[in-house]
């Protein structure tokens, strides 16, 4: 199968390719055009899958669509356990959505808040976060989750693991009910 058969925008096929990524793996082959339906997912997958871009691909496609809740704050919440898998989640937007029009933020904590509240300001599309700052965040009335459309838990067996379940239902909380949720855990 090639990537242009999984019914995916153009433009994020283009990036995908450019990537010299030819063929999606078995997780992105599975996940992709069931998340493109809408539909919340629960997905079993190894760091190492190519699980990064089975959300990220589907979350991009949806971003090139105008939003039901224009200038709502982001569109897309990705949650993950440690901020050096925030980090490489948010370059993954940055590959992936090389032709989009988009803008990320990063949110995680052990640093200062300043420069994320600046990110913040300026209008985000797709935020990844870690739970405890983007917490903060929320607090200080620095990010605004009530126009998020798909939220995204990376590693969530990781995130229980790491005593995160308290923030991850306060998050559930500050989002809308109607939303695509992705869950994607390496153990169920
Ligand atoms: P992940 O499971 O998201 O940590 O991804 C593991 C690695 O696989 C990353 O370095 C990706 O850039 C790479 N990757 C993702 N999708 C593909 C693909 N379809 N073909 C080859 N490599 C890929």
């Amino acid at each position: 199968m090639a990537f242009a058969q999984l019914g995916l925008n153009p433009l994020v096929v283009k990036a995908v390719e450019a990537s010299g990524y030819t063929q999606p793996t078995a997780v992105q082959a599975q996940s992709i055009p069931a998340t493109l339906e809408g539909t919340d997912l629960l997905v079993s997958s190894q760091t190492g899958s190519g699980k990064t871009a089975a959300f990220m691909l589907p979350c991009l496609h949806r971003l090139d669509q105008p939003s039901a809740l224009p200038g709502r704050g982001p569109r897309v919440l990705v949650l993950t356990p440690t901020r050096e898998l925030a980090a490489q989640v948010e370059e993954s937007v940055r590959t992936y959505g090389h032709f989009l029009p988009l803008k990320t933020a990063l949110v995680f904590g052990g640093v200062g808040i300043g420069p994320q509240i600046k990110a913040l300001k300026g209008g985000v599309d797709i935020l990844v976060a870690t739970p405890g700052r983007l917490l903060d965040h929320v607090g200080q009335g620095t990010v605004d989750l009530s126009g998020i459309e798909i939220l995204v838990l990376d590693e969530a067996d990781r995130m229980l693991d790491m005593g995160f379940i308290h923030d991850i239902r306060k998050v559930l909380a500050l989002v809308p009910k109607q939303k695509q949720t992705l869950l994607f855990s390496a153990t169920f």
